[in-house]
């Protein structure tokens, strides 16, 4: 016989605290996690992308210095 069985526990956890997830707020429990991983998400976005700018700029910079057969002037 079976004993124990999860039947509550079928959705993921969630993310942030590993608590049953809130169906109002999947994947999250809460409203707050759902806050917490965005602004994790968001402020990992930033941070990753903050260095592309700079060195994007550079390479710009020496492109355009030299002979660049792909920049129409
Ligand atoms: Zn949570």
């Amino acid at each position: 016989m079976t004993d124990g069985e999860p039947s509550a526990q079928d959705a993921a956890p969630c993310p942030i605290c590993s608590r049953p997830a809130d169906t109002a707020t999947t994947p999250f429990c809460s409203k707050r996690c759902r806050m917490v991983d965005l602004g994790r998400w968001f402020t990992e976005s930033y941070v990753v992308s903050s260095p592309m700018p700079g060195a994007a700029d550079e390479a710009k910079d020496e492109g355009a210095s030299g002979d660049d057969p792909e920049t129409p002037r």
